[in-house]
């Protein structure tokens, strides 16, 4: 588990901590964690996602064990610098789906003296970096990597693996589109999705 440190003791100091990993990885869980102490000590905490994620509710950020925290779905980066007032937490749910400009918009806040968190998928479902996930955790003062259990094999999953051939990076689901795979399911599964045709492409990930 991560520890914090003495983050926003005495001085007002900023900071940026991440958490990433695949879908089924608790990182909302964990997100929601930090904050939820925050909250307890008073500390002015404000949320913020995509509105592109819209899966379960408009104004909260839900995790799949419906611990919920209230939040403002905002459709660009630079709106939340506009929205984050006088607070001292800021929590980001879902980064992987808002545009490039996060990266910045994260180190301005930080730099104004206030905690950001941010949690999102590391890859999207064919192993390529997410969005802003690769200069958020370049630019993070803390990285928390969180894997899920393999579905097929129990061993630890990094790979978010779709059930759908679409080729659509964004596509909202569940259990019924997704499974969390470890790296030897992941290649299995993309192999046999592959068309004949495509047979001697072993996957789609870059490595
Ligand atoms: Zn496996």
């Amino acid at each position: 588990m991560f520890i914090e440190k003495d983050v926003n003791s005495h001085k007002k100091q900023g900071s940026i901590e991440a958490i990433t990993g695949s879908m089924f990885s608790g990182k909302t869980e964990e997100l929601i964690r930090r904050l939820k102490r925050a909250k307890f000590a008073r500390q002015k905490v404000e949320i913020f996602k995509p509105t592109i994620d819209v899966r379960y509710s408009e104004t909260e950020v839900v995790s799949h064990d419906e611990n919920a925290i209230r939040s403002s779905p905002v459709d660009n980066s630079s709106n939340i610098l506009l929205l984050a007032g006088n607070v001292d937490v800021i929590g980001i749910d879902e980064a992987q789906f808002f545009d490039k400009g996060l990266v910045d918009v994260v180190e301005k806040l930080a730099n104004m003296g206030i905690r950001v968190i941010v949690a999102g998928l590391d890859m999207d479902f064919k192993g390529a970096p997410f969005g802003p996930m690769p200069g958020i955790l370049a630019i993070a003062d803390y990285v928390t990597k969180v894997h899920a259990i393999c579905m097929r094999c129990g061993s630890i999953a990094q790979f978010s693996h779709r059930f759908s051939n679409k080729e659509q990076v964004v596509l909202l689901g569940e259990q019924d589109v997704y499974e969390p795979l470890c790296r030897r399911c992941y290649l299995e599964a993309t192999r046999k999705q592959a068309k004949p045709s495509d047979k001697d492409a072993p996957n789609t990930m870059r490595k």
